[in-house]
């Protein structure tokens, strides 16, 4: 810098000495400007290319450092970050490594588990969790998220829920959140003791409506419209008894009781089911046939009144939902280690958005000639529960206006209970 005037931009502080030569070059990296490197002597120096290129060299890796410390920083506030709100979120969070072993406990999980302050992590699940059912959950290799119910000494239920962590396809450990479920389990418990408690009360006042409604005509002479009156408060009552028996029914059946387990003829079961529903299908004009394959395994070991009570849902509500001069057929066939039901009618059909929900509680198709049947909605809701007791399925196949498939098929033998 000969002439002084030039570096007009370049301000020196007055304490400085005056630099007389000066060598400045841009930290870039991946297009990112970072800083400046300078390098000035205080004489006249000429900067040949090979001093300019080590220089260069020099600022190229100082870019490159600088840029990592960017890395990291952001690195390290993410990291703080999601260690943050992993501390504060009120749900017990759990991370393991593929060897089973505790990556990373939160403080909702610490309090959960009963752990103190940070023990725990690195060391094996078994050493840190003692209930099975998260230890279980905890080491399956599924891909699928899977869930479980945990129950604590302290009576508190939680609801674990744990999947599969993968990096470059591979699983490299699993993350599990628990979430405190008690009091929707002690609601879910006071509604059910609720509903029993209310339709076993119920039950015996409408035994006794229906009983003296029906007994008025045999008491004295009634007119037309007094019998027409009549029958409308007996076919009332008859949907509120068959709505209370059904909720009685399904209550019974999720409360867990025990199968009643026999060795019951498959044969049996479907000729009961088809005798008893005979009148009401020839009322209707409905043929109602059944057919047992030859190859069909002649017994299976099932609670007899509760595969009954299934099968002859499906068959009911063939008939009902099958319009006069149709056709309802039951077909028995094994298949492996199961039998399956099948339950066809040439009926009114089931459109695919209803299909999905058939099967829950109280659920009736919006359709016009299926909403003018009476029901509670809770057969296939029975259907469901018996036949999952069993260790069985149910599903339906269907299309409008043609007719429907149900079909189940439940296992021919029980597994064995643990004693
Ligand atoms: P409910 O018959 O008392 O209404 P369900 O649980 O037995 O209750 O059946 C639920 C709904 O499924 C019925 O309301 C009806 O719309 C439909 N559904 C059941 N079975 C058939 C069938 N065979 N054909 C057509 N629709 C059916």
């Amino acid at each position: 810098m000969p002439n002084i005037s030039r570096p007009r931009l370049i301000r020196f502080a007055q304490e400085n000495i005056r630099p007389d030569s000066l060598l400045a070059i841009a930290l870039r990296h991946e297009n990112l400007y970072y800083g400046t490197l300078w390098l000035a002597f205080d004489h006249p120096h000429l900067f040949p290319p090979d001093e300019v290129r080590f220089v260069a060299t020099l600022a190229s890796q100082a870019a490159l450092a600088a840029a990592n410390t960017r890395l990291f920083l952001n690195a390290e506030l993410g990291r703080q970050r999601l260690a943050a709100i992993l501390a504060s979120t009120p749900d017990a969070v759990l991370v393991t490594d593929q060897n089973n072993r505790l990556l990373l406990a939160n403080p909702a999980a610490w309090q959960v588990l009963g752990l103190g302050m940070d023990t725990g992590e690195g060391q094996p699940i078994e050493a840190v969790i003692s209930q099975p059912e998260l230890l279980e959950l905890l080491r399956s290799d599924s891909m699928e998220k899977q869930s479980a119910e945990v129950k604590l000494p302290t009576g508190e239920i939680y609801l674990a829920t744990a999947s599969s962590v993968m990096a470059e396809g591979q699983i490299v450990g699993r993350v599990c959140t628990l979430r405190d479920i008690t009091y929707f389990k002690e609601l879910d418990t006071l509604k059910s003791d609720f509903v029993s408690t209310v339709s076993h009360d119920l039950r015996s006042p409408l035994t006794l409506m229906r009983g003296y409604a029906t007994m008025l005509e045999m008491v004295g002479e009634l007119n037309e419209q007094q019998l027409g009156y009549i029958r409308k408060i007996v076919g009332g009552v008859e949907n509120m008894s068959r709505l209370v028996n059904n909720l009685l029914d399904l209550g019974r059946i999720e409360a867990g009781i025990d199968l009643q387990l026999e060795l019951v003829p498959v044969h049996d079961v479907v000729e009961r089911v088809v005798s008893n529903m005979q009148l009401e299908a020839s009322q209707k004009n409905i043929r109602l046939s059944s057919e047992i394959s030859q190859q069909t395994i002649p017994l299976i070991e099932a609670d007899p009144s509760l595969l009954q009570q299934a099968l002859q849902n499906l068959v009911e509500n063939a008939i009902k939902y099958t319009k006069p001069a149709g056709k309802v057929h039951v077909q028995v066939q094994t298949r492996q280690d199961r039998i399956l039901f099948e339950v066809r009618d040439t009926g009114i059909g089931i459109s695919p958005m209803d299909q999905p929900r058939l099967f829950e509680k109280f659920y009736r198709s919006a359709q016009q000639n299926s909403k003018e049947q009476r029901g509670t909605g809770l057969g296939l809701a029975i259907v469901k529960s018996i036949v999952e007791r069993h260790g069985g399925q149910v599903w339906v196949e269907s299309q409008l206006g043609k007719g429907s498939t149900f079909f189940m098929s439940v296992p021919i033998r029980q597994p064995k209970k643990e004693l």
